[in-house]
């Protein structure tokens, strides 16, 4: 079972600052910014190139708990960023697909 899946399963312990039925969202363990939280499908979709038309629903899910999270995390009004990684060229590192919810600080265009 990958690592996300753990931390969806309480198999490894997470922060988490959000979940539902379908997502759980939780602190990034190597946070790039003052918020840095992740946001993944409990059930495993490797990566967006592995999403099928059945998955629609949940891709949605991931957005809208993203603007929640911000929401949560006071990031909203000040902006933030949202990132979904995908292959080497991006750097994914871990093949379940997440959302990075980045902010709390002025981010730099085009993204390095
Ligand atoms: P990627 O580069 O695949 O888009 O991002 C993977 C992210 O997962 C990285 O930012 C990394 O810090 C984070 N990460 C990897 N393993 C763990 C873990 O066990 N717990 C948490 N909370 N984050 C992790
Ligand atoms: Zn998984």
């Amino acid at each position: 079972m990958c690592i996300f899946c753990k931390i969806a399963n309480k198999e490894i312990p997470a922060k988490i600052v959000l979940e539902d039925d379908q997502v759980i969202a939780f602190h990034d363990l190597n946070p790039q910014a003052p918020t840095h939280v992740l946001i993944i499908p409990k059930r495993h979709i490797a990566g967006i190139g592995q999403a099928e038309p059945g998955d629609e629903a949940v891709l949605g899910r991931l957005l809208l708990a993203a603007r929640r999270v911000a929401e949560q995390a006071g990031i909203a009004e000040s902006g933030f960023r949202i990132v979904v990684n995908h292959g080497a060229n991006a750097g994914q590192t871990v093949f379940h697909i997440h959302v990075h919810v980045l902010g709390g600080r002025p981010m730099a265009w085009p993204p390095g």
